[in-house]
């Protein structure tokens, strides 16, 4: 899509998760893609218009690069975008939690998702050092912290309670405890911040080779199962935080 302009765009329903934004269609035919990015888990595209195309996925949306409009849409294709260089991308979404949104730059700023989000975990400006400074003084749950997209961009539930148990740190322990008093990391910051890049890394390798099905947790809806660290014996546990499910195993997570 990069550097390609929007030749024609067609809308298969008025809504994904929410409606299209008014006019949708008309405001991206005609502009180009200056750059597409991802922030968390968006998918930002620049446009010459100074617009900003945002889209989501959500639980099973899938794009589709295709170098000619070939085949009739199918039932789940409800966005097609055809591009000036020819390629024709599908966006398939069979229980339509994903989303797109056009933002003026006033919208952008003022996004509540988009405006505050913390550092990418796979960047280079994602440290130990970065994740004490946020976490320094917190009174929340470390699990709760990690979800907070201001501290980290783009941590799901799952993959914060995977990279906690390969730290071996609790999810109900206070956020603050992995930094000093002045805010520097103490060896939980740096086991975290290490487990959280590991375990996104693999995540992808995983999908890159066998797809979202071929996942395979270390915790997350393992409960009752022995743990998988090794020498420890334990069971991994269930419980409900901030209304979401917390898998870990009391035994080597402290
Ligand atoms: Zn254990």
């Amino acid at each position: 899509m990069t550097g390609t302009r929007f030749k024609r765009v067609t809308l298969r329903r008025p809504d994904l998760r929410t409606p299209f934004p008014r006019r949708f269609a008309a405001r991206l035919t005609g502009e180009t893609v200056v750059a597409l990015t991802r922030r968390a888990k968006y998918l930002v595209g620049d446009l010459s218009s100074g617009e900003t195309l945002v889209m989501h996925l959500g639980m099973s949306g899938s794009f589709r690069v295709e170098q000619s409009r070939s085949r009739t849409p199918g039932r789940h294709d409800h966005v097609i975008f055809e591009m000036s260089n020819g390629a024709v991308i599908t966006f398939n979404d069979p229980r339509r939690f994903g989303f797109m949104d056009l933002l003026t730059p006033r919208q952008l700023a003022a996004h509540p998702a988009l405006s505050a989000l913390g550092p990418e975990p796979l960047s280079d400006g994602f440290t130990a050092g970065s994740l004490a400074a946020a976490l320094a003084g917190k009174k929340t749950s470390l699990k709760a912290a990690l979800l907070d997209q201001r501290v980290v961009a783009g941590l799901g539930n799952i993959y914060v309670v995977e990279a906690l148990h390969r730290a071996g740190l609790s999810p109900m322990r206070q956020a603050s405890t992995i930094a000093t008093a002045s805010g520097r990391p103490r060896p939980a910051a740096e086991r975290l911040s290490a487990a959280i890049k590991e375990v996104l890394q693999e995540a992808v390798a995983r999908k890159r080779e066998r797809g979202y099905r071929g996942r395979r947790f270390r915790v997350y809806e393992r409960e009752g199962e022995r743990c998988l660290t090794r020498g420890c014996g334990g069971a991994v546990a269930r419980r409900t935080q901030t209304g979401r499910s917390t898998f870990y195993c009391p035994a080597c997570q402290r």
